[in-house]
C-alpha cells in the first residue's frame, strides 16, 4: 500500500484513524508493517503491500 493511502483506511471496528507502523518500505510503498488502532489496542497486518483490515473474529471469505 502507498503511504498516502493511509487516509482512506480506518479501523473496521471503531472507525478511528489508524497509526502506520512500517516494518519494510520501498519508496513510498509500505510492503510490511502494522496499521494500529489505539482505541482498540489492535494492530492490523500489512503483508505483501496489502493491508488486512478484517476484524479479529471475522473469517476470510
Ligand atoms: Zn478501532
Amino acid at each position: 500500500m502507498k503511504r498516502a493511502s493511509m487516509e482512506i483506511y480506518c479501523c473496521p471496528v471503531c472507525k478511528s484513524d489508524l497509526e502506520l507502523r512500517p516494518e519494510k518500505e520501498e519508496g513510498d510503498e509500505v510492503i510490511q508493517g502494522i496499521l494500529f488502532c489505539q482505541k482498540c489496542s489492535h494492530g492490523y497486518k500489512i503483508e505483501d503491500s496489502i493491508p488486512n483490515l478484517l476484524p479479529k473474529q471475522q473469517s476470510v471469505l
